[in-house]
């Protein structure tokens, strides 16, 4: 089963997570096999290796990211790449229900990292958007966005290093993260810095939002904390083959056995998707009549696959009569086809 577990070192102004996703993960591959079997289009087509292990790593570092905030909401990260990875979406719940997905065009090389995947031209983009679950009237969801180099300017390969500069430049929060996915695995390891205080950082954007003085404090810290830095030191040394091989008490023995950790009891992150019916009827209402008539005078019918997890929604003349009859809003019965 799909775990996370939550760790701090007694004592220390430190905190760790470390995510196992196994039933949850190999079901987002499993869905996306069954779509491309269904169907001969490219658009759902099974994922080469290097992007279901970008996915894979993308996944376990949103469910990360969600259960270090707990925030009331999607955490939604997404890479926006300018090579054959078009778009890489990770998204989670506050109760760490996840999906994901990605776009890939065109050949993607069997070794191909971080750069050859969404950085071919320099243009690619991570963003981190916070969608709280009731916004409030005129309320924007919160979102921050990096490109994907380091400081001086180099490519960077991996999403973990992505993020980690992510939550130091923009949350100021010293983070280690180590990521690895296979076929059967997503699984991360998240060390960070406690925060002076909650505020001026992703965590402060969840609640009250607020003051710099605090993020200020906080940022002069950076890098000062020698736990932290031992505690990071010893992250690093965790290979990607012993994340994805060893149990979760096995990976924090390795690492922390001179550490006192206090272990919680673990949480349970799941595969779900969001679509809806309901959705899709408001996505074509949005196209507007002309459009969606065109489509079903094309071809019979409008079809719409869910690309999180294979749904498949089919509105017939009947049925797109009824969208844009007034009145006729709500036919009964849903008719997704799993
Ligand atoms: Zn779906």
């Amino acid at each position: 089963m799909s775990e996370l577990t939550k760790f701090l070192f007694e004592g220390l102004p430190v905190r760790g997570m470390l995510v196992r996703l196994t039933d949850s993960w190999r079901e987002v591959l499993r869905r996306r096999e069954a779509a491309a079997t269904a169907s001969d289009l490219d658009a759902v087509a099974p994922y080469p290796q290097p992007v279901r292990e970008l996915l894979g790593e993308m996944a376990a570092a949103g469910v990360l990211m969600q259960a270090n905030i707990k925030f009331s909401g999607a955490l939604v990260l997404q890479v926006h790449g300018d090579g054959p990875v078009k778009l890489a979406v990770a998204e989670v719940q506050s109760d760490l229900a996840f999906r994901a997905t990605a776009n890939v065009v065109g050949a993607v090389a069997a070794d191909a990292q971080l750069e050859a995947l969404v950085n071919v031209h320099g243009r690619g983009r991570c963003a981190i958007t916070l969608d709280p679950r009731e916004r409030l009237p005129g309320q924007q969801p919160y979102q921050g966005i990096v490109s994907l180099h380091g400081d001086r300017r180099e490519p960077l390969q991996r999403v973990q290093h992505v993020l980690e500069h992510y939550m130091l430049q923009s949350e100021q929060l010293d983070t280690r993260l180590v990521l690895a996915a296979n076929d059967e695995l997503a699984a991360g390891l998240l060390i960070q810095r406690l925060p002076v205080e909650g505020e001026g950082n992703l965590e402060g954007a969840a609640g009250s939002g607020g003051g710099s003085g605090a993020a200020r404090r906080n940022e002069d810290d950076i890098g000062l904390s020698e736990a932290f830095n031992r505690i990071a030191t010893l992250a690093a040394t965790l290979t990607r083959e012993e994340l994805l091989a060893l149990p979760a008490e096995r990976v924090l023995h390795r690492l922390f056995w001179e550490e006192t950790l206090r272990v919680f009891e673990p949480l349970s992150p799941r595969f779900a998707c969001t679509c809806s019916r309901e959705r899709v009827r408001g996505m074509l209402k949005s196209l507007g009549r002309d459009e969606v008539e065109s489509i079903v005078a094309e071809r019979g019918e409008v079809e719409i696959g869910c690309e999180f997890c294979g749904a498949q929604y089919r509105f017939d003349p009947v049925d797109v009569g009824a969208l844009f009859t007034p009145g006729r809003d709500h036919p009964p019965g849903s008719r997704a086809v799993q």
